[in-house]
């Protein structure tokens, strides 16, 4: 079969929705039009059918109870209700009382859905600490128990990270925070409706989930909040109908939620195969990738990753040139909320990469129907490409003739 181009390597910024969950949804437009909140007549019930269906699949996918689901907007959402909501029901001393509110741990290559929560929250006089991942990647639990205090109210770190897929040790890091008392919040964007997720044996407290990175609609998603063992409170932040247990008020996105619990549905049928096929492709795309070129690096931990997504650093190209030439092939640089701005990513800057190699970095995250022709043909444009732009560069040459180019002193012009 002909190949289509552009072609989307990009799965980790969003996924198109499978046709099923497409199919699901469509009568929930037109004829299961009701408001789920309308409990005195057949068209709120048929709504609301729908909307119980889908929370019971959320939380099958979670080994959650479904009283424990609460649909939002998304994961941004969630992270927002998450973190202020639980930051505001646990502080320890009031707002304006003069005294430290609390203090909340999270990490520095966390989505800046979480990021900037806590640092709003951190304006408001709440103290919090931002931990850093050394080259690997990976938030660890000792990393976490050092940072822990006795006026820890919260911990945040996602599962598995957005632009370099590495998987953080999730079950140990809320094993320590039910010790010591502190909620513990992850958001899992990038790994819940890919791998395993069992909040019980995982020790999570809160949990973020998107409908849009698992093969469903924008603009929906679900919160996990604990209700037992410790049960977890939260303050809301939208006030108004009492709807979601006054968790989230608004009238409810019966299409999106219907959508969000069929894609769940075929997430945790599909989950195995597709992790299997994608780790696969994921290695064959590395390796074709990194075997033919000298000076490059996969950035991340080498094997605690997601299956579908790799981020590699090319040495001796120039990052824009770097997406020009390889602009039939949709990915990112950094990632697709930094990729607008000439910044280098903050994830790579982070794990102590360098400006320039992070700026000649690509995320490749692939998806249920990515095949392998797509990922040769991605392989052998890369090479091709940074072949080409490594003939062109003088930096290349000095550094192939065995120049130290970190010893060389460059002139004044
Ligand atoms: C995509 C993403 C988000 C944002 O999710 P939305 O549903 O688009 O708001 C948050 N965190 C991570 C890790 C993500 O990958």
């Amino acid at each position: 079969m002909a190949l289509k181009l552009p072609m989307y390597l990009d799965h980790a910024a969003t996924t198109p929705c499978d046709p099923r969950v497409v199919e699901a949804m469509l009568p929930y437009f037109t004829k299961v039009f009701g408001n789920p909140g309308s409990r005195n007549h057949e068209f709120g019930w048929a709504a609301e059918e729908g909307v119980d269906t889908s929370r019971g699949h959320v939380a099958e996918l979670l080994g959650a109870d479904p009283k424990e689901i609460v649909f939002t907007s998304g994961s941004t959402e969630g992270n927002n209700l998450a973190i202020k909501g639980a930051a505001y029901m646990y502080e320890k001393a009031p707002a304006g009382a003069g005294k430290p509110r609390g203090h909340i741990v999270t990490c520095a290559i966390e989505h800046k859905a979480v990021l900037d929560p806590c640092k709003r929250l951190q304006k408001e006089g709440f103290e919090v600490t931002f931990l850093e991942p050394g080259p690997d990647g990976i938030v660890t639990a000792e990393m976490v128990q050092a940072a822990l205090r006795d006026d820890t109210i919260l911990v945040t770190i996602m599962w598995a990270n957005n632009e370099i897929g590495t998987v953080n040790e999730v079950p140990r890091i809320g094993a320590l925070c039910h010790e010591r008392g502190a909620v513990f919040h992850t958001d899992a964007t990038q790994w819940a409706g890919k791998m395993p997720v069992d909040v019980e044996k995982d020790q999570v407290d809160l949990l973020s989930m998107s409908g849009h990175k698992i093969y469903g609609p924008k603009g929906v998603g679900a919160l996990y909040v604990r209700r037992r063992k410790p049960r977890v409170r939260l303050q809301a932040l939208v006030d108004g109908g009492g709807q979601e247990r006054g968790f989230r008020s608004g009238t409810l996105n019966v299409t999106g939620i219907v959508g969000l619990g069929k894609a769940a549905q075929i997430a945790r049928a599909e989950m195995d195969a597709d992790a299997q096929r994608l780790l696969a492709l994921r290695r064959r795309l590395e390796s074709a990738v990194t075997g033919k070129l000298g000076s490059t690096q996969v950035n991340g931990h080498a094997e605690k990753r997601l299956p579908h997504i790799t981020n590699i650093s090319f040495g001796f190209v120039e990052g824009e040139s770097l997406m020009m030439a390889v602009k039939e092939i949709a990915c990112s640089s950094g990632s697709a909320c930094t990729s607008a701005s000439l910044e280098p990513s903050y994830v790579l800057k982070t794990l102590g990469v360098g400006d320039e190699l992070a700026h000649s970095s690509l995320r490749l995250s692939l998806g249920r129907w990515t095949t392998r022709e797509e990922v040769d043909y991605a392989a052998e444009r890369i090479v091709e490409s940074v072949q080409k732009l490594r003939s062109l560069s003088p930096l290349y040459d000095m550094h192939n003739e065995g120049i130290d180019l970190s010893k060389v002193v460059w002139g004044q012009h």
